[in-house]
């Protein structure tokens, strides 16, 4: 990944060093590369990469961080600025109803995301009305009536061959009559940008006026997204930008030139075909994606905050030699109820997203932080170093001397195990720890 060629260039670099012109320009020919190969529009790579250099440059090597670490600190707070900073949601000001009008090409992803939003709005407590406004593809509309029945929601009766304009200034008539709190237009698209097609979405904006026009951009398409971008937005001046299917690996380079050349934030991620998955756009998490190690300095600067650099050292020299026992699970368990839950604290580990899945049934809620302790409690000095050596009888003794049943007893095993293997992955293999917390 990109932190970690960063940090191979910076790695003979230690101590009180300089970051001086020499070893920056490695760095960034690493960081262009990496960007180019995310996709992102070479132009941003160029001015990007300037920025980051005169940043970098003649910079003091901090004590808590490696060069290495520095630099990725440095780009990752760049591209959080490039990527729009503050996260930014719906503009819900407006007197109600507030209009959302869908624009995009064709398998965007606009009819799924009008579905999402309407469920996001609900969340807000707002009642939204979906209005098919595609005429053109035969199952368009019954795609949107579908999504609306299936989330118990109001939908716009059109027909194909309802004039799309028409169908959008009737509906928002409705929804002020039934006193809809928000209305979501799905428009068609085309799979290339259709100059007819676009002077309907300017009809419907000027008769409509819309609070919102968010364009709908599939984060697969990359560079092609960004010029169909480019043009949405000179045309209707879009609001802001949904990126769909930016699950797996999709690795975000189109949503930094889409921001950086629209200038419009992005509002949404897309992360799935349910009507779920929709996240608020994170800058942070989607420069952290561009770098490919997850949240990893958020994480260090967590762990930093409440774990002093000795006790992190020894922590990190047992599971290199794997001595991390149940002790140490305890006392890792506590800080991790003290940074939010389990799940997230994955999310923010590179390549969790599968131990994520196996580690979904892993809970560790205030009372069986309680059982936890007196599980532990009840465990010999032999029994909490080698976890190993339980048997039934063993666990049946635990089990009573804590209140606990044999398969509490079996649940917190097994949890240790899990946080065991991904103890190690986090430490990588061949002991070279891949989070390097403390590594001058
Ligand atoms: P439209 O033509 O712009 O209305 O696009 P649709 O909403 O019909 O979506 C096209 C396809 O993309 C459908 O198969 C959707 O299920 C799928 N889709 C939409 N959003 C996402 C997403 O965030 N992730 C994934 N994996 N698929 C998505
Ligand atoms: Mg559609």
């Amino acid at each position: 990944s990109l932190s970690e060629r960063l940090n191979s260039v910076f790695k003979k670099l230690k101590g009180h060093g300089r970051l001086d012109e020499q070893n920056i320009q490695a760095g960034m020919r690493e960081v262009r590369l990496a960007l180019l190969e995310a996709d992102v529009n070479y132009k941003v790579v160029k001015d990007f990469t300037q920025r980051v250099k005169e940043r970098a440059l003649g910079q003091e090597v901090l004590k808590s961080l490696t060069p290495g670490q520095q630099v990725v600190k440095i780009v990752k707070e760049e591209l959080e600025e490039l990527l729009g900073g503050e996260q930014q949601g719906l503009d819900l000001k407006a007197k109600p109803p507030v209009v959302i009008m869908m624009v995009g090409l064709q398998g965007s992803g606009k009819t799924t995301s009008a579905g999402k939003l309407a469920l996001h709005l609900k969340g807000l407590k707002y009642s939204p009305y979906l209005v098919p406004a595609d005429v053109y593809r035969p199952a368009a509309i019954d795609q949107l009536h579908k999504l609306a029945g299936d989330l118990n929601m109001p939908a716009y009766p059109s027909t194909s061959s309802d004039n799309p304009v028409d169908i959008c200034m009737r509906a928002l008539e409705e929804a002020r009559q039934k006193a809809y709190t928000a209305v979501i237009f799905d428009t068609a698209g085309r799979l290339h940008i259709d100059e007819t097609l676009m002077q309907e979405l300017v009809s419907i904006k000027e008769k409509c006026s819309p609070h919102e026009i968010l364009f709908v951009a599939d984060a697969m398409t990359g560079q092609d997204a960004v010029t169909v971008a480019q043009r949405f937005n000179d045309l209707l001046d879009i609001t802001g930008v949904v990126l769909t299917k930016m699950e797996g690996d999709a690795r975000g380079g189109a949503a930094l030139s889409i921001k950086s050349i629209t200038n419009k934030p992005i509002k949404f991620v897309g992360t799935g075909e349910k009507l779920t998955d929709l996240e608020v756009f994170h800058p942070d998490r989607v420069a952290s994606r561009i770098l490919g190690m997850g949240d990893v300095l958020t994480l260090i600067e967590k762990a930093q905050e409440d774990m002093d650099q000795d006790e992190a050292r020894a922590m990190q020299e047992k599971f290199q030699k794997s001595k991390f026992d149940l002790d140490d699970f305890r006392k890792q368990m506590g800080r991790l109820k003290k940074m939010g839950s389990i799940e997230g604290l994955l999310k923010m580990i590179p390549g969790m997203g599968k131990m994520r899945d196996k580690l979904k049934n892993v809970q560790m809620p205030e009372k069986e932080m309680g059982k936890m302790d007196a599980m532990i409690n009840s465990m010999t000095r032999q029994e909490r170093s080698n976890p190993k050596i339980f048997n039934a009888s063993r666990k049946q003794r635990v089990a009573r001397g804590s209140g606990t049943t044999v398969q509490d007893v079996n649940q917190l095993l097994t949890n240790f195990d899990q946080m065991q293997k991904m103890m190690k992955k986090m430490v990588g293999k061949d002991g070279q720890p891949q989070l390097d917390m403390n590594s001058q």
